[in-house]
């Protein structure tokens, strides 16, 4: 019987707390045996970003380098700057039986659902549009340019939102929280 772990995946619009979730669930990594790729970009750190930790901060040549390679599960653009998940440290981890998380932008989680139909898609939704604005701009990492360009990706990624076998709406954040360690409970078992 196979002991593989089982791919999930976190989504949806900048700023509705993707990271947040994960950070939340990493406290119980090892109680859900679980654990987060860190993808490569080419975007430029923030002040608070850990190279290797929050990203692989990659020149664009050596992003497009590693596409060529192979070296992705899946990759896509957003907001001008290259975002992937490396695919061997994710492989290795599930063969050991431990599920991964990814937590990317809409257009990498439709590859996934297309190519690796057993990985379990969750699309994080915001109560409404007016909280992902508040919720981007009180984070305070991105220009008022960037945020609007953020807000005009999500309602395109909003729409897809129907693609996803769940959507936890982030409002309360320890209720959202607690719906995607149940359903990550639930799927570990079923995958
Ligand atoms: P994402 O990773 O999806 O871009 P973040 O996790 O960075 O989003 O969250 C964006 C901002 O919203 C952060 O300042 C975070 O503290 C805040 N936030 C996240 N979830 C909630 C919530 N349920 N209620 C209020 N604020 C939240
Ligand atoms: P940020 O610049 O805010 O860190 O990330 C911008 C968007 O890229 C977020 O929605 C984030 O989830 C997404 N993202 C981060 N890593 C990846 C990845 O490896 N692949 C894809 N497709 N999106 C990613």
């Amino acid at each position: 019987m196979s002991n593989q772990g089982t791919l999930f995946v976190i989504s949806g619009p900048s700023g509705v707390g993707k990271g947040t979730i994960c950070q939340e669930l990493l406290k119980e990594k090892d109680a859900l045996s679980l654990a987060l790729s860190v993808s490569a970009t080419t975007r430029a750190p923030r002040t608070t970003d850990i190279d290797g930790v929050s990203y692989f901060f990659k020149s664009t040549e050596e992003f497009k380098q590693m596409i060529e390679e192979g070296a992705f599960l899946e990759w896509a653009t957003y907001n001008g700057n290259y975002y992937g998940t490396p695919i061997a440290p994710v492989q290795k981890t599930l063969n050991q039986g431990k599920h991964v998380i990814l937590e990317i932008e809409v257009k990498g989680a439709l590859q996934v659902m297309e190519n690796y139909p057993s990985s379990v898609c969750i699309f994080i939704a915001p109560p409404d549009e007016r909280t992902l604005y508040t919720r981007l701009t009180g984070r305070g990492t991105e220009s008022e340019e960037e945020i609007q360009k953020r807000i005009a990706a999500a309602r395109w990624e909003l729409e897809q939102m129907d693609k996803y076998t769940y959507t936890v709406v982030n409002d309360v954040l320890d209720d959202a929280v607690q719906e995607i360690k149940s359903i990550i409970q639930k799927r570990s078992v079923q995958s």
